[in-house]
């Protein structure tokens, strides 16, 4: 966001503030008693009205305390937008996305009652058990996204810190619905979405220098914007590639 933009939002007592990992817009009206919460069509913005003078603090912990509802509304209205994606499909032969490149199912059914899941030369070997469910398949594939991000991530982790210059203790890869990654301030842990795993390895550096920047400005303000900006020069271009799935960060 330009400076111009941050200057019209000002007049209009419209903020946006980061909680949790989630872009919150707040705005802030006088003659109000109480905090209320919407989420707002089409993108699933959350947008809280509050009473002015009501802490930063206080309307996080009202997030917070609402953090299931709130994720199961935005789930809600992403699937209903339009440009949702047609289902993808997990059978021989499919292409599913890793590291940005497409790559070739090979399902195969086995005489387990498990599902897995293998990365080879020649594409992922999926086997699955006797009446497996489409939910099974793309659990099992959640799951190599998962290995694959906790196998790259503790280097890119260190390498990414030391440039930005912060501590971190810890990480955690899990699979969100509403972001790519968020960021604890106060245990200095980040969590990764591992749908991250689809996109170029850029994305997730992105993702990651994102993250450790909260550890040093806890909002999306300018000057947070400028420190992602050092510390990631390429940006613009990966945040596009991003912005083809409905998340944020
Ligand atoms: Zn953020």
């Amino acid at each position: 966001m330009g400076d111009a933009a941050i200057e019209i939002l000002m007049a209009n007592k419209i903020t946006h503030i980061n909680i949790e990992g989630l872009d919150v817009e707040l705005i802030s009206k006088p003659g109000l008693k109480n905090i209320y919460l919407r989420v707002k069509p089409p993108e699933g913005l959350i947008s809280v009205s509050a009473p002015s003078g009501v802490s930063l603090e206080l309307i996080g912990e009202f997030i917070s305390h609402n953090i299931s509802t709130i994720n199961q509304a935005r789930e809600k209205i992403l699937s209903h937008s339009p440009a949702s994606k047609p289902e993808q499909e997990y059978i021989t032969g499919s292409k599913v996305l890793l590291w940005g490149r497409p790559c070739t199912l090979n399902v195969k059914e086995s005489s387990g009652r498990s599902y897995t899941i293998k990365l080879t030369d020649e594409g992922i070997i999926l086997a699955v058990p006797e009446n497996s469910t489409h939910e099974g398949r793309e659990a099992a594939l959640n799951e190599l996204y998962r290995s694959e991000l906790k196998r790259v991530l503790p280097d890119l982790i260190k390498v990414c810190a030391i440039r930005v210059g912060v501590q971190v203790n810890s990480f955690s890869v899990r699979n969100m619905k509403t972001c790519w990654g968020t960021c604890h301030i106060r245990k200095k842990r980040i969590i990764i979405n591992l749908q991250l795993a689809k996109k170029p390895p850029e994305c997730l550096e992105y993702v990651v220098v994102h993250e450790l920047v909260h550890l040093i400005e806890k909002n999306h303000t300018k000057r947070f914007h400028e420190l992602v900006a050092k510390n990631f020069p390429d940006e613009k271009r990966v945040k596009k590639l991003l912005a083809e799935s409905h998340f944020e960060i």
